[in-house]
């Protein structure tokens, strides 16, 4: 057949949608956009949360950037590129992901007027790179001088709490809680972060949270009998369920005659029992078991002095597991001592309606645990997430980089450190540069709009006030100031802010440099 007779080829299912060129930049950046605002109301002190209720009817009530962005189930590829932001934010340092998805969106808005007066989209990646390159030296200036004592990483833990379920005064008591755990797990090589568990208790003010040193399973021992105070502990930990290893493998008994079922029952209760003196013969004086425990078995168990829990939950099975150095068995059959974990003690107290388990003094990892106390479940789950933001900053700030002042104190100061270094960058690209300073004016004009502020007066005051000395919009309680941060103990991790700038310069430039959207359907 000759060429110009060939057919059309297609290269696209027939559902494809494409869309081309500026129709898809906008799309994108409309979408972005959109995220961007959706989580804009929460930053800062006095941000205002979100409810998030999801197909099924549960309900999330957060202040938290990432944790709105995860549960808000958005469709939109570009705007997905956005979570992914807030995500690896949370991942690496986290905290900042309001910060960073705010700053990431208003990059995209400002491209679109750039791409609107035609700026090539590459020019506006080139801007885009080399003011981020000018923030990202200022911001090594901005450090705090100061010692990174406990004191002030308190403060570093307070300012990455405030707003988020602490407002009943008890901030400064958990800002040193959480700086106590991290001290706990420090050593010569840094900090264990993996080392501090957060455990949730809903039924006690958030005052009543407390510092475990060790790690705990939300359960008690499956009969009364059995002790709920070990001391030097040989611990199992069983990833299965306790019991005869028919039942687990389903056979069906033909029974014909009562005898016959007498010795089925004789036979299951030999097996378990044999199972409890396999543990016993080990030296096993505590079992936990991620599933159940057959109730003759837990009768066996208590006759041969073990003290046994059923049903811990996976992740208080691991941490219990890595505490102790428990390697965790998939068949009580194939215990061997060298998969037993050992602890100081292993006793349960009792916390209103609840018992938990605390392990304490492990062999293997000297474990913390913060026991999260809020009114409700849905305050502790986000006392839990403020606390987590709390750790991780206080271990980031630890780790070198060191902290600079917040309250948008340093968000203005890189501005204008861009500006300043704007008239170097060659062609257009320089209003790319300009844009991403005012980009960045966006998150402390939020803070101001936030705390009820005149949001034009307030950056200009703190623009001049800077020019001078240190300023940030300082809450106290109700209301804002313009006042130096850093005597108002509002104090971020510097690696905070660094990957919040390079994480939303990554995104923003990523969707500008996108001109065709292929969607298969
Ligand atoms: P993100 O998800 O970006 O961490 P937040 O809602 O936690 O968002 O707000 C963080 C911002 O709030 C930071 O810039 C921080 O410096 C600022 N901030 C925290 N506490 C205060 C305070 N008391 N006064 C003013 N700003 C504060
Ligand atoms: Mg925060």
């Amino acid at each position: 057949m000759a060429a110009n007779t060939m057919s059309p080829v297609f290269i696209l299912g027939n559902d494809a949608r494409r869309t081309r060129g500026r129709d898809a930049q906008s799309s994108n950046i409309t979408a972005a956009k959109a995220v961007a605002d959706a989580v804009r109301t929460t930053l800062g002190p006095r941000g205002m949360d979100k409810m998030l209720v999801d197909a099924t009817g549960t309900v999330v009530v957060t202040n938290d950037g990432v944790t709105i962005l995860e549960e808000m189930d958005i469709e939109h590829p570009a705007a997905k590129l956005l979570v992914d932001v807030a995500r690896t934010q949370e991942d690496e340092v986290g905290d900042g992901t309001t910060t960073a998805a705010v700053l990431a969106g208003n990059l995209l808005a400002r491209a679109e007027d750039l791409l609107d007066s035609d700026v090539h989209p590459t020019t506006v990646v080139e801007g885009y790179a080399a003011a981020r390159d000018l923030a990202l030296d200022a911001l090594a200036d901005l450090a705090v001088d100061a010692d990174l004592d406990d004191d002030l990483l308190a403060r570093v833990a307070a300012t990455s709490m405030t707003g988020k379920g602490t407002g009943d005064g008890s901030a400064a008591r958990l800002a040193d809680l959480v700086v106590a755990a991290i001290r706990h797990v420090e050593d010569d090589d840094g900090v264990r972060r993996d080392d501090v568990y957060v455990h949730t208790l809903p039924g006690a003010s958030a005052s009543a949270t407390e510092l475990i040193e060790g790690v705990v399973a939300e359960n008690a021992p499956v009969r009364e009998e059995m002790s709920r105070d070990v001391s030097v502990a040989t611990v199992a930990v069983l990833d299965a369920k306790f019991d005869t290893r028919e039942t687990s493998a389903s056979v069906e008994y033909a029974i014909t005659n009562v005898d016959q079922l007498n010795a089925a029952v004789d036979a299951e209760d030999a097996e378990l029992r044999e199972y409890a003196r396999l543990l016993a013969d080990a030296g096993v004086d505590v079992l936990f078991c991620t599933k159940k425990i057959d109730d003759r078995a837990a009768a066996y168990l208590a006759d041969a002095g073990i003290t046994a829990f059923k049903s811990v939950s996976s992740s208080d099975a691991a941490a219990i597991a890595s505490a102790t150095g428990a390697l965790a068995l998939g068949d009580v059959r194939d215990i061997d001592p060298d998969d037993l974990g050992h602890a100081a003690s292993v006793r349960v107290e009792t916390y209103g309606d609840d018992d938990l388990t605390l392990v304490e003094g492990g062999r293997d990892a000297e474990s913390v645990t913060l026991l999260v106390r809020g009114s409700t479940e849905h305050v502790a789950l986000e006392l839990e997430r403020a606390l987590g933001d709390a750790l991780d900053v206080v271990a980031v700030a630890l780790h070198g980089e060191g902290v600079v002042p917040g309250a948008g104190c340093t968000e203005i100061v890189l501005a204008d450190a861009i500006r300043e270094g704007a008239p170097g960058i060659d062609g257009r690209a320089q209003l790319a540069a300009e844009a991403f300073a005012d980009a960045l004016d966006v998150l402390p004009r939020t803070l101001a709009e936030n705390t009820g502020m005149d949001p034009i007066d307030a950056l200009v005051d703190l623009r001049t006030a800077n020019e001078t000395g240190r300023a940030g919009i300082v809450t106290d309680g109700e209301t804002g100031a313009l006042a130096d941060p850093v005597e108002g103990g509002v104090l971020d991790p510097a690696a905070v802010k660094r990957d919040a700038l390079e994480s939303a310069t990554e995104a923003a430039t990523m969707v500008v440099r996108i001109d065709d959207i292929i969607a298969a359907n």
